[in-house]
Order: structure tokens, then sequence, then C-alpha cells
């Protein structure tokens, strides 16, 4: 951290500065320029309660030059961390594909997308069995009976599942029925789930917030990994901006800027972003091309009676043109599909 003086402070306000400096049991470390002194804080233990040097007289600003995130920081850890869930993996110089209806809506419904997932390369089988919805009238999953159906067609087409939670108190029945647990946007800074979660050891895909900046994000990250839990995966999948033409507007540059700022693995959902299905695609595509480790992509049988999500959800046919796509791209960005 650095404390920038206004311009020409008295010496009287500079003395005050380190004394407050030191008082928090940090070293103060002067740097005098013709008109302005920028002093730094040094010391090993982590920097708190030093927001209020800002208010002292004379204090232009008081600028934050090293992470507030350690363990899910590059500066921490340069190599890229791998997330394994089963036999799929997650992050490194591979690009994998997640992909599964919005909702589980039968056995028949989820069966036909696992199937379909497994034989276009998918290594992931998703589907919601507690919705999040905007509105309480809208469906609302299918609950314990939805994770039972996910879970045995996983199991019978060899795939492993990825599941959101969405509560603590459905965390312990989802954990037991899906292999990886999912922490939807609206529910990115609940640190309570993101807590609890983390306990369970599971991996964790931690969607980013509809609204939260690249730092929010990754330290809601590090709330799994300051648990002990290091198996996390962050997910693009679209902000509020003010263009009304899509959903979500994918943010494709926070792709490499999650890739500078953290070793953890970065993949895309260009469904919760597009909203309509002719977008996913191209926006599946630009995500790996920036980079993303992995695609996340809402499929279902017969979009047109989905009880969610229906207009942006691919039919099979259309998932697997884009799998062989994304093939195309990875390898251009010097990746490979498992
Ligand atoms: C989802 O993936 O099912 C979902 C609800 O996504 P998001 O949290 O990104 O809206
Ligand atoms: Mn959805």
């Amino acid at each position: 951290m650095i404390v920038i003086m206004k311009v020409n402070a008295p010496q009287k306000a500079i003395d005050r500065v380190q004394q407050e400096i030191e008082k928090l049991s940090y070293t103060p470390h002067l740097v005098e320029g013709a008109t302005r002194t920028v002093i730094g804080v040094l010391g090993k233990k982590p920097l708190r309660g030093m927001q209020h040097l800002q208010s002292l007289p004379e204090v232009s600003d008081v600028l934050e030059i090293s992470t507030p995130y350690k363990l899910a920081s590059r500066e921490w850890q340069p190599k890229d961390t791998i997330v394994n869930v089963g036999p799929a993996r997650i992050g490194g110089d591979t690009v994998t594909i997640i992909a599964g209806p919005c909702s589980i809506e039968s056995y028949e419904q989820i069966k036909i997308v696992g199937e379909a997932v497994k034989a276009s390369g998918g290594h992931l089988l998703r589907g919601g069995a507690f919705k999040p919805r905007t509105s309480p009238y809208a469906f609302q999953g299918l609950g314990v009976e939805g994770l039972k159906m996910i879970s045995q067609v996983g199991k019978e087409v060899g795939l492993p599942t990825v599941v959101e939670v969405t509560d603590t108190d459905v965390l312990e029945v989802t954990a037991e029925y899906t292999d990886m647990l999912q922490i939807g946007t609206r529910n990115m800074q609940n640190f309570t789930l993101l807590k609890a979660a983390a306990r369970t050891k599971m991996p964790i895909l931690l969607k980013r917030g509809m609204s939260a900046t690249i730092k929010e994000t990754i330290l809601a990250a590090e709330y799994i990994l300051n648990e002990g839990n290091k198996q996390v995966v962050l997910c693009e999948r679209g902000i509020r901006t003010f263009v009304d033409h899509t959903r979500n507007t994918l943010d494709v540059s926070a792709i490499p800027a999650f890739h500078r700022l953290s070793h953890l693995p970065v993949i895309v959902d260009p469904s919760h972003a597009a909203g309509k299905r002719h977008k996913v695609l191209p926006l599946a595509l630009a995500g790996v091309a920036a980079g993303a480790q992995g695609v996340m992509v809402e499929v279902h049988p017969n979009p047109e009676v989905a009880l969610s999500d229906g207009p942006q959800q691919l039919v099979p046919e259309d998932f697997q043109d884009l799998v062989e796509r994304v093939r195309i791209v990875a390898k251009a960005v010097g990746k490979g599909i498992e």
C-alpha cells in the first residue's frame, strides 16, 4: 500500500502519516519527489485498518499495490491450477466441455441430453435441480428428484455432473448427488454459502456475479480457497450493461484479466450471456479464442417446451456442431479438447 501526499504537503502532515503507520506496527518508507511525497507501507502481516489514512490531513490518495487476495493470486502461485472432477480435468492447456439442460425436467429429458453430451465429446453433464428464478411463479426445479435423475444419468452415460447449489439448506443433499457444485451469479457474494460449499471439499464452479468486478470475483473465490479447498473454477457468464440486444454482455476481456491475476481455471458460459440460441456459438468461440479453458452450454431435446431458458438452449445437433467448431478454435490457440 502507498500513501500519496498532496502537493507541497507540510512536514508535519507527513510525520503524522508516518506515526499512524508505525502505530499499526508497519514501517513507513518515504519517497520524496520535487513537490510530492509518497509513503510506502511495509510489513509482513496482511494490511489491515489502513483506510483511515485517507482521511488524514494533506493525504491525496491511498492505493493498494499488492493484491487483497493471496491464495487465488498468480503472484503467489504462478502455475495454473487444474481442477479434477472424476475423470474430467479443467484448466491448463485444454478446453473442457460442460453441457446439459437449464433445468432437469424429467428422467427422459436428462437422459437424452446426457447421451448427446457424451456422444459429442462433452466432459461434464450439467442441469439445475434448484432453480434461482426471477419470478416466484416460474418453474423452481424438481429439487431432490431432479438431483437423483442427473446422478443416475451421469452414471449411466459415464459423465461427472455439476449442479447449482442455491442455499446452505440444500447443500448436503446436492453434494450427495453430484460431483461438482455450481454457485450461481446471484450467490457469488453469499459468503456463508461459499464457505459452507468449500468445506465439502468438492470442486466448485463459481460464476461471476452479474455486476461483479474481476477483483470481487477473485475475492469470492478466495473465500473458498481460504477454507482449504483449492478446487475452484471461475466462470464468465455475462454481465449487466446498458445494452438491450442481448440478455447479458459476455465480458470476453474478463478471461485474460482473470488469467493475469489468478491461477484458477476460467471457463465461459455463452448461453446465459446470449439469452438467444443464435448467439451461443459465436460467443463460445470468442471465449475459447480469448483463452477460456472450458465452455458451459445449455442443451435441451426440445427447447420450445423447456421449463426455463428455452430461447437460449441448443438442440443436440447444434451442440455437436458447437463442439466441433470449439475444437478448431481450441487448436488454433494452442489448446486441445481431450
Ligand atoms: C445456470 O447456470 O443454471 C444459471 C442459473 O446461471 P447463472 O447463475 O449464470 O444465471
Ligand atoms: Mn439457464
